[in-house]
């Protein structure tokens, strides 16, 4: 659908040296920031001085410079004014659910998100009194059922976790904006593919820990949106990011940074061994779902939304059934083949796999599992790039064979 190339878009974004001519930027760990004339600091107070209003800085959990390099290249590739990084991708989502939600408010979500986002709309945020209610993110129509007057936020995921159910960005986009009401999509497992904001998405928020960083070795996260939003998350009297303080550390930052310029590669790889993964199992006759292939539900629409030439992302489930079936296939691919490693989390360069029912998704009740098709035997697959991409297919159809699922 779209021209937009994301990796152009960031690299063109890239502009910082070292502080001695180096090619990657310099590391600013300070947490304070000296004034030559101590007139300037009530001006840096009273927002007359900034980083972008005469270059300066004050203290690390409002501005930090190698922070602010990294939502400036976040900020390119989402294709919004500005961005904000934070500790975590939970932060990120809360901080934004908080900026944008009062008691008494209402949040319309998708059923099929992250654990940790369904814990936090299901049984925190109600002790806030902001009440949610979770409707199926393939049926765009129960989204503007669930409307309300005090609706405030549409949530949904782009790829919905762990099912890999596709939201229909554009049209829930219409759905809230014809009732003023603000859309955040979570693009956690789709960076580079899908440009929520291009889709009229208000907020895009990112768990930096997964895909984007890449290297299972950090905790963070991201929220790109308007320049209006996110100085308002850093607002000194009611600015969530400023005031619940989740700042990200700058050497974590730095090190996504680093991790940037090769993210599409990676995206683009982790894709076609996915696709290439999924045909063979689907060839076999295993239950896979992947929504690159032309029989998941929502793949014309997914067709239609993303970036051409990033593939269909990384992600993949087998629903092995029950949980002895999902175990035993598990640990036969990393322990006999050598495929991949049990772990939760995802968008690592090796393959991770964890039983989501009773792992990253057991904070939702089972009779709601059950309800949003997350069976307990449904493994979720994070395809890495390591290895032989034709031993790989071997290795799984050879262990889904010896488990007996085809
Ligand atoms: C992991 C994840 C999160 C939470 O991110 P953290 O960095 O672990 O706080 C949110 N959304 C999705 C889709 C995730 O996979």
């Amino acid at each position: 659908m779209q021209r937009f190339n994301p990796e152009q878009a960031m690299c063109k974004a890239r502009r910082e040296f070292g502080e001695h001519g180096g090619v990657t930027p310099s590391i600013s760990r300070s947490s304070t920031f000296t004034v030559i004339d101590p007139h300037t600091m009530p001006e840096i107070f009273a927002g007359l001085r900034g980083p972008d209003k005469g270059g300066c800085f004050l203290y690390s959990r409002h501005f930090n410079p190698t922070l602010d390099t990294l939502a400036r290249y976040l900020s390119a590739m989402e294709g919004t004014e500005h961005a904000v990084c934070t500790a975590s991708g939970m932060s990120a989502i809360a901080c934004t659910l908080l900026q944008l939600c009062k008691a008494g408010d209402h949040i319309v979500s998708s059923d099929t998100i992250y654990g940790g986002t369904h814990a936090l709309l299901g049984e925190l945020l109600p002790q806030m009194n902001i009440q949610t209610t979770f409707v199926d993110p393939q049926n765009s129509s129960a989204f503007e059922s669930a409307i309300t007057e005090n609706t405030r936020v549409i949530y949904t995921e782009t790829i919905g976790n762990p099912t890999l159910k596709i939201a229909d960005i554009p049209k829930l986009a219409d759905i809230a904006h014809q009732r003023g009401i603000k859309l955040v999509v979570d693009n956690t497992f789709s960076p580079m593919l899908i440009t929520p904001e291009l889709l009229g998405a208000d907020v895009t928020v990112h768990s930096l820990t997964k895909f984007i960083n890449g290297g299972s070795d950090m905790i963070g996260g991201a929220i790109c949106a308007s320049k209006a939003f996110i100085l308002e998350l850093m607002d000194l009297h009611f600015g969530r990011v400023m005031l619940l303080g989740p700042t990200l550390d700058p050497r974590g930052a730095f090190d996504v940074i680093q991790r940037l310029p090769h993210l599409g590669i990676r995206m683009k790889e982790h894709g076609r061994r996915a696709l290439a993964i999924a045909e063979e199992l689907h060839g076999m006759g295993a239950p896979v779902a992947y929504p690159g292939l032309p029989n998941h539900p929502r793949h014309e629409l997914l067709k239609f939304m993303v970036n051409k030439g990033f593939g269909y992302g990384g992600m993949l489930t087998i629903d092995c059934k029950t949980r002895e079936k999902a175990e035993q296939l598990m640990s036969v691919l990393q322990n006999k083949e050598r495929f991949g490693l049990i772990a939760v989390s995802l968008g690592y360069s090796d393959t991770l796999m964890s039983c989501s029912g009773s792992s990253t998704s057991s904070e939702i009740p089972p009779e709601d599992q059950e309800k949003i098709g997350i069976s307990p035997g449904l493994l979720r697959l994070s395809i890495g790039y390591t290895g032989s991409l034709s031993e790989r297919i071997e290795q799984i159809k050879r262990a889904v064979r010896f488990v007996g699922i085809v």
